[in-house]
C-alpha cells in the first residue's frame, strides 16, 4: 500500500455509505486525516470505525449551509487547512416529466448541486496550491436515462462547474475534476436489484463490460484525481462505467 496521502487533510461529503465510505477507507489507508459527513450520527459513528486512522465525523446535511460551515470550522480548528475535497454526497430520485413534483426538484438540486457548490466554496479559503477538488458526477449526466431527468441535470451541472472552476481557480493552483460512475454495486444498489426483478440482467446487458462497478474501482479513480499522479489533469470528467457512456 502506497502512502500518497500521508498527513493530507481530506474532506468527504456523504462518506458514510457506498462510494464515499469506500473512498474514505482508501484515503485513510494511504495515510490521510479524513473528515466525513453524514446525516445520521449513528451511521456516522459506525462508518468512522470502518474508515480507521482516526477519521473524524461531522454530522450534517450538505443542503444546509450552516452544517457545511460547522464541517470546515472543525477542520480549520484541527488542521488549519484542507488538501483534498471529495464532494460526493448525492441522491437520486426518478419520475417521468409529467409527474415531477416541486419538492422532488428542490430536494435533488438542493443536495446534488447547492450542497456541492457550497462545499467547494467553503473549502477554498483553507486550500492552497497543489490542492485538489474531486466531484462525483454520473454517466446519467451524459446519457439519457428514462425518468431520471432531474438527477441527470444535476450531474450535467457538476461537469460544467468543474470546467468553469478550473478557469476560476487557475491562478491558485487548485485542480477540479469529476469522477462519473455508471452503475455501482453499493449496498443501496444491492437492495434495489433485490427488489426489482430483471434489473441486474438489464444492467449487465447494457454495460459493455457486463457487470456493475465495485465501489473500490470508483475510489481508485478518485484517489488518482486527488493525487500528484494527475498533476496535469484539470476540468476533466473521468467515466468509471465499464464503457457505458462510450457506446
Ligand atoms: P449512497 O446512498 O450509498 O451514499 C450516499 C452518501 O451520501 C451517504 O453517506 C449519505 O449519508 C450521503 N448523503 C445523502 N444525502 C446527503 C445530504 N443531504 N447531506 C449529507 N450527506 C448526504 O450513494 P452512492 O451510490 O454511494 O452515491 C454517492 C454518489 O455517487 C452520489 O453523488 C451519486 O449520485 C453518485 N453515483 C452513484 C451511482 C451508483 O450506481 N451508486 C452511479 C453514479 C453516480
Amino acid at each position: 500500500m502506497t502512502q500518497r496521502f500521508k498527513d493530507k487533510v481530506v474532506v468527504i461529503t456523504g462518506g458514510t455509505d457506498g462510494i464515499g465510505l469506500t473512498t474514505a477507507k482508501s484515503f485513510a489507508a494511504e495515510g490521510a486525516h479524513v473528515y466525513v459527513t453524514g446525516r445520521r450520527q449513528e451511521r456516522l459513528d459506525e462508518a468512522l470505525e470502518e474508515i480507521g486512522n482516526g477519521a473524524v465525523g461531522v454530522q450534517g446535511d450538505v443542503s444546509d449551509l450552516s452544517d457545511i460551515d460547522r464541517l470546515f470550522a472543525a477542520v480549520e480548528r484541527d488542521h488549519g487547512r484542507v488538501d483534498v475535497v471529495f464532494a460526493n454526497a448525492g441522491i437520486s430520485e426518478s419520475a417521468p416529466i409529467g409527474a415531477i413534483e416541486e419538492d422532488h426538484f428542490d430536494r435533488v438540486f438542493s443536495i446534488n448541486v447547492k450542497g456541492m457548490v457550497f462545499t467547494v466554496q467553503k473549502a477554498l479559503p483553507l486550500m492552497s496550491a497543489g490542492g485538489a477538488v474531486v466531484l462525483t458526477g454520473s454517466g446519467a449526466g451524459a446519457k439519457g436515462f428514462a425518468n431520471l431527468s432531474i438527477y441527470s441535470a444535476t450531474k450535467a451541472a457538476i461537469r460544467s462547474f468543474a470546467r468553469t472552476w478550473t478557469t476560476d481557480l487557475k491562478s491558485r493552483g487548485i485542480r477540479v475534476n469529476v469522477v462519473s460512475p455508471g452503475m455501482v454495486l453499493t449496498p443501496a444498489m444491492q437492495t434495489y436489484l433485490r427488489d426489482n426483478a430483471g434489473a441486474e440482467e438489464w444492467m449487465q446487458q447494457t454495460i459493455p463490460f457486463g457487470r456493475l462497478a465495485r465501489t473500490e474501482e470508483i475510489a481508485k479513480a478518485v484517489l488518482f484525481l486527488a493525487s500528484e499522479e494527475s498533476s496535469f489533469v484539470g476540468g476533466e470528467e473521468l467515466y468509471v462505467d465499464g464503457g457505458f457512456v462510450a457506446v
